[in-house]
């Protein structure tokens, strides 16, 4: 299971998650500072552990995703020239026009949402709600990971603003109610059960899981 914040983090620095939460990761990483630190200090924990084994225990190609991670992911560092500055770097390449300019499907009133072609853990979604409109309770058939990118909402957790990531799951049934003025708009995706993990090393991490 990768349900839990810290695990989601630890995958992501060790270049383990799939396409879909790790975009949300690096996005969440971009727009905040505690998050970014923290995964700063998993991938200082999966390339220590990386040079602890032995060579032969250590696939090249997880070395290379480790590596590969620490030399180019540094969130500030990303730059793209296409696409809406308001959004964080990592993003705004998947996206590539103004927020505006997308095919936005109307789902409720002052509630829209535009698909992300994101293949691989989930369906990716920009989630735009007006101030004062109504989100139904709902609860989640999987994990769904919601990162705030403007405005903010609150339900019965807390209050998400700029930069914050929501993990839900079966268990949080709520009802987010956005902030009344700025609305808010969302990156989320959605998985049915549990993420999966999609390097075969898995079991190299599995110390460092709380499961
Ligand atoms: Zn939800």
């Amino acid at each position: 299971m990768l349900n839990e914040r810290d695990d989601l983090y630890l995958a992501y620095a060790a270049g383990l998650l799939p396409p879909a939460p790790s975009l949300v990761i690096a996005s969440h990483a971009a727009l905040n500072g505690e998050a970014r630190k923290e995964i700063g200090d998993y991938e200082a924990i999966a390339g220590a552990l990386l040079e602890e084994m032995a060579p032969s225990e250590v696939a090249e190609d997880l070395r290379g995703s480790v590596m590969q991670k620490l030399d180019l992911d540094t969130p500030e560092t990303v730059t793209v020239s296409e696409g809406d500055p308001r959004l964080p770097g990592p993003l705004r390449g998947y996206v590539g026009a103004r927020l505006e300019d997308l095919r936005w499907r109307r789902l409720l009133p002052g509630l829209r949402d535009c698909v992300l072609p994101i293949g691989g853990g989930g369906i990716v979604r920009l989630l735009s709600v007006r101030g004062g409109a109504k989100v139904p309770a709902h609860t989640h058939p999987g994990l769904e990971m919601t990162l705030v990118l403007r405005g903010s909402y609150s339900d019965d957790t807390g209050c998400y603003g700029l930069g914050d990531l929501q993990l839900a799951d079966d268990e949080l049934d709520h009802s987010p109610v956005p902030d009344p003025e700025a609305g808010c708009l969302c990156l989320l995706v959605t998985h049915r059960g549990p993420i999966r993990l999609t390097g075969r090393y898995m079991r190299v991490l599995n110390a460092f899981m709380r499961h």
